[in-house]
């Protein structure tokens, strides 16, 4: 790969960031990593806050969520929950967590969507005024499917707003940003969701139609979200794909394999980017470790 010498062109002006833990399900490591153990381990669902001095709060994903209970109660979404049995402890409630920051659910203006399974959009129905900036198709993808089809594609239409058209901001009509040079550098594609490169959605296709991450800058270092793109620090570190009983799950596995790929070389590459993967413990400490307090 041909990466340029700097991630971006110029530095991004720095905004403040929270990586708040909202809820887990249990599942077997393997699932997440080839060469991994069939023991359970929990995957806690990460939700990004985000504060911009003059363009406000910022969610990247929801996590699980009352919502999400109330919508998998019966038959088939039922499905989805008994599969990977969901726990979200009173004080990991978003709205909650939201408030000890000083933020109400009005104050966050716009959500990053990096894909429509249920334990992302949990909370989309708690912010019924911020925009909604995802992938065309993703949203597409998520508001074509019904009832057990929906299911199979880990998809709860309940949880998604009624108005979620009228909402939606696709990422692909804002300015675009190369990172690392590029797609034909061996980068990324980049969007800059603030006008001022603060913010930029990144390309991370695979694992959904539309799947998205976010650059930013916090604490000192450049920080990248990068959704469901990897499942832990390891999938990234040692290139290692989930396993096979994922596979049937991944929209795109040739997509999802370069994108995990590319994320091992930015790794590799960039010493001071710090890769969070959705469902990653360990990435969470390494921010906390590093974050300001
Ligand atoms: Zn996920």
């Amino acid at each position: 790969m041909l990466l340029s010498n700097e991630l971006l062109a110029e530095p991004q002006p720095a905004v403040a960031f929270h990586w708040l833990r909202v809820g887990h399900c249990k599942g077997p490591e393997a699932m997440a990593r080839q060469g991994g153990k069939l023991k359970l381990i929990e995957f806690p669902s990460y939700v990004g806050a985000i504060h911009h001095p003059y363009h406000g709060w910022t969610l990247f994903d929801t996590g699980y969520s009352q919502h999400f209970f109330d919508a998998t109660r019966r038959v088939p979404e039922l499905l989805y929950r008994s599969t990977l049995p969901v726990t979200l402890p009173e004080h990991e409630h978003l709205p909650r967590q939201l408030a000890a920051l000083d933020v109400g659910v009005d104050d966050v203006r716009r959500i990053v969507v990096s894909h429509f399974h249920g334990d992302h959009v949990g909370g989309l129905l708690d912010h019924p005024q911020a925009r909604i900036i995802a992938g065309g198709s993703g949203v597409q993808h998520a508001l074509s499917l019904r009832g057990i089809s929906a299911v199979r594609h880990a998809i709860l239409p309940a949880l998604l707003p009624t108005d979620l058209r009228d909402r939606h901001d696709p990422v692909e009509g804002f300015a675009e940003v190369p990172i690392a040079g590029g797609p034909a550098a061996g980068g990324l594609r980049g969007w800059d969701l603030l006008g001022d490169r603060s913010l930029l959605a990144v390309d991370l296709p695979g694992h959904m139609p539309g799947h998205l991450g976010l650059l930013f800058t916090s604490g000192g270092r450049q920080v990248m979200l990068v959704g469901d793109a990897a499942w832990t620090t390891r999938s990234y570190r040692e290139a290692k794909p989930p396993s096979r009983l994922a596979k049937q799950i991944m929209h795109d596995w040739d997509a999802t394999v370069a994108t995990l790929q590319t994320l091992h070389a930015l790794d590799a590459a960039y010493p001071d980017l710090l890769i969070l993967p959705a469902h990653c413990p360990e990435g969470a400490e390494a921010w906390a470790a590093g974050s300001p307090r």
